[in-house]
């Protein structure tokens, strides 16, 4: 029973005694913040933590993420040294297990990747996995990825030893107390109510499992985690299971297993998962666990049988069937909420909690402390989310999705479909009408690519050639030789006024832009440690105004990282108007000359120069025109009030007939924009990249003053960088997809951020970092003899330094 009193007042309150809140508390003392109050309204683990299987795996499909994990593993391994309190845990390896072609391939991928994130993986053959686990039919069975750096812990166990350790630094434990509310002072943190009483803080940490979302409610802010079940079974002992046996993950059948005190813990993940029918409340009971469903758990039971088929006779010890939290795109969630400042999360776990609780709470606590995320954090961003992640009707169904995503094969390319289309530009029927196939990026519906002589506008997922392969071929020659029209209204647009509108962002971006109306600047900003934060186009409306125009995930990411930087004494606000403006990118050699018809001015060169900013009359409509290519052609942005955009793009394809115009997709931008080595943000670029590595350095104006970063990426200037981007090239039809590794004279070099082809050259494309530690330079990147690991095999690879085609500086926004 607690017998902490609760303070008054700390520097810190974390809400929540599972792993993810221990953890979070236990990294803030280490940290130096000690003055840490924790409360749990059970007892420690009483959430989803306690009943969880224990299963730590690392490899995930960011190199961040991996880290962390990674973290997890180090940190499991050596927390009873440092705290004398057993965590249980066992270094046993674990095995993915590939029993078609195609899993073969992917499996093959991800031994790449870990390799170059630098986790040990082996390929191994049924023989050899037969030798680690006896006990195992390898019927089926083409071969397996061997991580021996895997392993499994005991949960309870783990959490108290984290308790052990926050407690000796000083850190507060209160059991048994609810909290039932974050009090605020002008959108900031100023204590917490609890059902002992109310403590003032300074910054608080919801670790509240599936109950953070009920808790960020009552703050006013948001937290898109949704509660759905999972279930596993625990078996008598069964003979020849070995207590190192290591972890099996069997995704052709949807299963995994684990050994637990010589018998089996065995569940899967199934297509059909069952969501929470209740509404998680602040009130509910603790140590919750629900009756087993075996009826639902039945579609695994033959493919378990298939792999051990003692599980036809064994009897059932346990079974544990409980909640976890659940997110749109199965990453979980960290960062501070952006609408209340000191009110940070580490939550959504998707049931891998265990595996990324270590990690998740140093990094956390390292944003607490600094107000920075410690490193490129972007796929767990609390910031990734938007308006319509508040709706339960929308986030439901795609997150049931992608639970039942979990072993199924991960295509490149995929997309999910639950809750489609929700957000739609004006385009959307005139599109869909043309043969679109749309993806999906931030509830956006985007045109992919076209289908064209009737095919069906539906992508067939391979690892080979795709059947998109010849329209993007198409639409990619029509922008390089003729004109192609891109929907491109997902664009985040915002507008900064006010009278220290200029001064803000010349504090925020890393380009001077205190420059003339009408001027449009690549304007990026950068972190304290001189990465880049928000990747941005500035144009200069009037003295009072600028328009930002950014990538279309990074509306809530972009909105606060400019407006946490306003001065209490400046007078500038930072508004979206994204749903404003649709934009047409019109690009291509006779973009000029077609736009022309349809204007009411002049555009020729003099006019209106590359770089410029015009509001212009198209087609009878007012048009923002940014002057401005993200295809390494003449091109222009046109910003159409929404319900001038029909018409606009209308008069477009009238005239543009006689120019061969035709609609263009995302695809096609991928594979233009790669030929020109232009960046995208979260691939090539973000808050780990700066500028010079990304040779993006024209951005750069490290004569202004005061930016933020400028410190760090003034000092980067005097040492060798330690990475740089360069393009690569292999030969032959052998699709490149991103997360292939980059080997240099036989070593490992880096990866490749994004892949694809490149239609003017007629063969793979890639972007990727070479990466060494005493620096590169020209003379050493283009010293080196490369290959490319594309599922196994080793493709010999070209580099270079520029882009495969004639490049003009000008820049890219995905
Ligand atoms: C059956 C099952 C098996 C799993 N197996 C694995 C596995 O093998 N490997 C793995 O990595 N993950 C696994 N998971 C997932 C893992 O259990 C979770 O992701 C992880 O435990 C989440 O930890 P947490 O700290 O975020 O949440 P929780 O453990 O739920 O902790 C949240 C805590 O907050 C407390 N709380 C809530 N509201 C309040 C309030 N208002 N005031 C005070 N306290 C509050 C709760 O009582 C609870 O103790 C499994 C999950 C399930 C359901």
């Amino acid at each position: 029973m607690n017998t902490t009193p609760q303070p008054a007042q700390a520097q810190v309150v974390v809400i929540g005694g599972g792993i993810a809140g221990c953890s979070t508390a236990y990294h803030l003392a280490k940290q130096g913040i000690s003055d840490v109050v924790l409360i749990e309204k059970g007892q420690l683990t009483s959430g989803s933590t306690w009943h969880a299987a224990g299963m730590v795996g690392q490899l995930r499909a960011s190199a961040n993420i991996t880290r962390l994990l990674q973290y997890s593993v180090e940190l499991y391994q050596s927390l009873e040294a440092q705290t004398g309190f057993p965590t249980g845990w066992k270094s046993t390896g674990s095995i993915r297990l590939c029993c078609t072609k195609d899993r073969r391939i992917e499996i093959e991928r991800q031994v790449a990747t870990a390799r170059s994130y630098g986790v040990d993986a082996e390929f191994l053959s049924p023989q050899q996995i037969a030798e680690l686990c006896p006990a195992m039919s390898t019927a089926g069975i083409d071969s397996g990825v061997f991580i021996p750096s895997d392993g499994n812990v005991n949960p309870s166990d783990l959490t108290q030893a984290l308790v052990r350790g926050a407690r000796q630094l000083g850190v507060k434990i209160i059991e048994h107390t609810t909290v039932h509310g974050i009090t605020l002072n002008n959108h900031q943190v100023s204590g917490i109510e609890t059902s002992s009483g109310s403590i003032d803080c300074e910054q608080v940490a919801i670790c509240a499992g599936l109950w953070s979302r009920e808790i960020a409610r009552r703050a006013g802010a948001n937290i898109p985690l949704i509660p759905s079940f999972h279930q596993y079974m625990v078996t008598e002992p069964i003979e020849g299971i070995v207590s190192d046996m290591p972890g099996i993950r069997d995704p052709d059948r949807l299963t995994y297993f684990k050994e637990e005190v010589g018998g089996l813990a065995a569940g899967g993940y199934e297509l059909n998962p069952i969501p929470y029918d209740g509404e998680p409340s602040v009130d509910d009971p603790e140590f919750r666990l629900f009756p087993e469903m075996t009826e639902h758990f039945a579609q695994f039971m033959p493919g378990m049988v298939e792999r051990f088929p003692q599980l036809e006779t064994v009897g059932i010890k346990r079974w544990f069937r409980g909640l976890d939290s659940f997110t749109e795109d199965t990453h979980f969630i960290l960062g501070e909420l952006p609408e209340v400042r000191g009110l940070f999360c580490a939550c959504g776990f998707n049931a891998m909690g265990i595996a990324a609780g270590g990690g998740a709470g140093m990094a956390l606590a390292q944003w607490m402390r600094d107000g920075e995320s410690p490193f490129d954090l972007w796929p767990v961003d609390i910031r990734r989310f938007s308006a319509y992640h508040r709706s339960d009707r929308q986030l439901g169904p795609r997150v049931l999705e992608g639970q039942g995503h979990h072993y199924v094969m991960h295509w490149p390319h995929f997309e999910f479909q639950a809750g489609r289309p929700l957000r739609r530009s004006a385009l959307y029927d005139r599109l869909k009408k043309s043969g679109a196939c749309f993806g999906s990026k931030s509830g956006w519906e985007r045109a992919n690519w076209f289908a064209q002589g009737g095919k069906p506008a539906v992508d067939r997922y391979t690892f080979g050639r795709p059947n998109w392969h010849e329209a993007v071929a198409a639409e990619h020659t029509a922008c390089r030789e003729r004109v192609a029209i891109f929907d491109q209204s997902s664009f985040v647009k915002l507008l900064v006024s006010g009278r220290d509108a200029e001064v803000l962002l010349q504090r925020l971006c890393a380009a001077d832009v205190a420059v003339p109306p009408g001027t449009l600047r690549y304007a990026p900003m950068l972190n304290h440690q001189g990465g880049i934060a928000c990747d941005l186009t500035v144009a200069r409306l009037s003295p009072t105004d600028y328009y930002l125009v950014s990538g279309t995930a990074m509306a809530t990411y972009d909105s606060d990282h400019s407006g946490r930087h306003i001065q209490s004494t400046e007078n500038v606000s930072v508004v979206d108007v994204t749903s404003a403006y649709g934009v047409l990118g019109l690009m291509g050699p006779q973009s000029r000359t077609l736009l022309q018809r349809l204007a009411e001015s002049e555009l020729d060169r003099d006019a209106f120069p590359f770089g410029t900013v015009q509001d212009l009359m198209i087609a009878g409509a007012p048009v923002r025109v940014l002057r401005i290519s993200f295809v390494g052609e003449l091109g222009y942005e046109l910003h159409v009030p929404t319900e001038y955009l029909l018409t606009v793009f209308d008069a477009l394809h009238d005239v543009g007939v006689e120019h061969g115009l035709v609609n263009a997709g995302y695809r096609a931008i991928d594979s233009l924009r790669l030929e020109k080595q232009f960046c995208a943000w979260s691939a090539e670029i973000g808050p780990d990249d700066t500028l010079l590595e990304a040779g993006l350095g024209f951005a750069l104006d490290l004569n202004k003053a005061g930016f933020v970063g400028r410190d760090a990426v003034y000092a980067q200037r005097s040492a060798p960088l330690k990475k740089k981007l360069a393009t690569f090239t292999i030969s032959g039809d052998q699709p490149l997809l991103g997360g292939e590794t980059i080997y240099r004279d036989c070593e490992v070099a880096g990866w490749i951020t994004s892949g694809g082809f490149a239609h003017t050259f007629n063969r793979p494309v890639g972007l990727g970092h070479v990466r060494r530690e005493q620096g590169v330079d020209a003379d050493y990147l283009l010293s080196g003899s490369y290959e490319l690991d594309v599922a196994g095999t080793r493709f010999p690879a070209e580099i270079s330094l520029r882009a495969l085609y004639d490049p003009t500086g000008a820049r890219m926004r995905s």
